[in-house]
């Protein structure tokens, strides 16, 4: 039985073929699979389950329909789509899991985040970070009329845009000590995570132990997902 990892696929009605692919991943490699983790950034945008979005309420059929068939599908709120919650997960027969959860496969202790958490050498990041992920602010921000929302969205998506075009390379990645203390704190030996679009796997020590870093890809660039069969994790691919 297989276990898929996948993230930032950033789905955006106005970038159909992402959708496309993503739709046809589920109904051909995700299929039968034991489970499914979304670790982040589904979406571009997510403004709450009052959004008619067509686009997205497809996306939400096409999961409930894998976890129909026994796959577990599992969530993790990424910074873009940071609003979803058990509304989505109800419609996509998913469940709702936190940032950094701990999973046991292969008798191994793996901790999945999103990743944004771990990019510490960016401090106005992090600052806006505990903004969204503050129960008040979100509840206000949820309570916002869509139109507002939607603005927001907007605003939040040409900031980071903006930032990201003079922030130097090392700081919009993970930083390496928060990796570390994250696995050891966890007792944990192996990290998925997305959220840098810098898909590779990464072997280092730590306190004498050779642990594992993953990185999934974005699916604008290439889709690299996380493959765990026969034992062994592939980093390939969505469709080959
Ligand atoms: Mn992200």
């Amino acid at each position: 039985m297989s276990t898929w990892f996948v993230s930032d696929l950033h789905l955006d009605p106005r970038v159909p073929e992402i959708a496309a692919r993503f739709l046809r991943f589920l109904a051909g490699p995700a299929r039968g699979a034991r489970a499914l983790y979304l670790l982040g950034d589904l979406f571009e945008a997510w403004l709450g389950d009052d959004d008619p979005e067509p686009a997205h309420r497809q996306v939400s059929t096409a999961l409930a329909a894998l976890a129909r068939r026994g796959t577990l599908v599992a969530v993790m709120p990424g910074n873009r789509d940071f609003l979803l919650d058990t509304g989505f997960c109800a419609a996509a027969g998913a469940v709702l899991i936190e940032d950094p959860s701990l999973l046991e496969i292969g008798g191994e202790r793996v901790l999945l985040s999103h990743g944004d958490g771990l990019c510490v050498d960016d401090p106005g990041y992090q600052r806006l970070r505990s903004l969204v992920r503050d129960a008040r602010i979100r509840s206000s921000c949820a309570a916002l009329p869509l139109g507002s929302r939607r603005r927001l969205a907007k605003q939040a998506r040409s900031g980071s845009r903006a930032h990201l075009a003079v922030a130097d390379p090392y700081i919009t990645d993970v930083n390496q000590a928060a990796v570390e203390s994250l696995l050891r704190a966890a007792g944990a030996a192996t990290l998925i995570h997305g959220h840098t679009h810098r898909p590779a796997i990464h072997h280092f020590d730590l306190d004498g132990r050779p642990c594992t870093r993953i990185t999934l890809g974005d699916w604008h660039h290439g889709a690299a997902v996380l493959h765990w069969v026969g034992g062994k994790y592939r980093l390939q691919p969505a469709l080959e």
